[in-house]
């Protein structure tokens, strides 16, 4: 029997591990991707202390890694399809088959938002992206776009200048909801233009994306702009789909859990950006995965405490 299955292979997951293999515990995470959830795919993490200089995600997630492997932690390349309370244990079920364990920590993170418009998914991969740290180098020189308005959208747009001939950044709002830190920066940049309340009808292109269809929510005028490279930045969703019906969530389907990332279900814990929260940054994925750690680990010797002597063997 496992001690604690960790879903998730984020900052979250990773200093879960760190944090569970030092105490003891017996470990395993189980990744579908690479490890490093978004921070992975980051150019710079500038707000994460102990870099006065910041550091690439792809690099700071890989630290966490091996800090994490270094302390014992079991990562596998597995999907996670299911998880159930079975009497006391967990069942946890992968394509590979089921592992039963005392305690889970979900630590699955978010995606990017799709915007669902004509051309988005037949065009993905084509000139439509949701990282433009993994294809921003494609359009080098070329016209690109960038859709939404929080710190994702304007981080990008400000990483893509460096590449591309001219950057639109399209909000359907007047004002960036990013911190003023980066909206100061992306003002003072001479190659991109913000278009404010204004949202994508369409991405055009017959084998690539060529332009967007963009309409003015205020005047309802319809133009038409060039565009190789459209980054999709609206937000994010949770990866709670394989959870739905085993724990309680929020109405945008975020776990919902109390300050010891307990769930509804006693030995299921949630930590990270998959959390009901109003703040998702590393520095806070990393705090919550300490205590999903610590507060499973004394669920497990609690419960291994208890059962000695009694009609369960662990
Ligand atoms: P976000 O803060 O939720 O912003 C999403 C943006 O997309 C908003 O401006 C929103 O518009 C717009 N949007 C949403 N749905 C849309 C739609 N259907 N059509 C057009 N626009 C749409 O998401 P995020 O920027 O990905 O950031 C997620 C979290 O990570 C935030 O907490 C953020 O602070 C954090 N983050 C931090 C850093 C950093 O600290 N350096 C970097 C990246 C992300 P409205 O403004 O009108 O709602």
């Amino acid at each position: 029997m496992i001690d604690i299955i960790i879903v998730g292979g984020g900052p979250a997951g990773l200093s879960a591990g760190i944090y569970a293999c030092r105490g003891g515990m017996n470990t395993i995470l189980f990744e579908k991707m690479g490890v490093g959830g978004q921070t992975a795919t980051t150019k710079l993490v500038e707000n994460y202390p102990g870099f006065p200089e910041g550091i690439n995600g792809y690099d700071l997630a890989d630290k966490m890694k091996q800090q994490a492997e270094k302390f014992g932690l079991d990562i596998r390349a597995e999907t996670v399809k299911k998880i159930t309370r079975k009497g006391r244990e967990i069942v946890v079920e992968t394509e590979n088959g089921q592992y039963k364990s005392i305690a889970v920590i979900i630590a699955t993170g978010c995606r990017p938002r799709k915007l669902s418009i004509p051309g988005e998914e037949e065009l993905r991969g084509k000139g439509v992206s949701y990282c433009a740290t993994c294809d921003g180098p494609l359009f080098r020189d070329r016209e690109i776009a960038v859709v939404g308005g929080g710190d994702t959208a304007v981080e990008e747009a400000l990483f893509l200048a460096g590449f591309g001939k001219f950057v639109r950044l399209i909000h359907r709002r007047p004002r960036l909801r990013a911190s003023k830190i980066l909206q100061e920066r992306l003002v003072k940049h001479s190659k991109i233009e913000f278009v404010k309340d204004s949202v994508v009808a369409a991405i055009n292109g017959k084998d690539v994306v060529e332009s967007l269809s963009l309409k003015n929510v205020k005047t309802g005028t319809e133009s038409n702009v060039p565009c190789a490279g459209v980054f999709i930045a609206v937000g994010l969703d949770p990866n709670t789909e394989f959870l739905k019906g085993t724990v309680e969530m929020n109405g945008s389907a975020y776990i919902i859990t109390d300050e010891d990332m307990k769930t509804s279900v006693e030995g299921i814990y949630a930590c990270g950006d998959v959390r009901e929260k109003t703040l998702r940054q590393v520095v806070n994925a990393c705090g919550e995965g300490a205590v999903a750690a610590f507060t499973t680990q004394k669920y497990v010797e609690e419960l291994k405490g208890i059962s000695y002597g009694e009609d369960f063997t662990l």
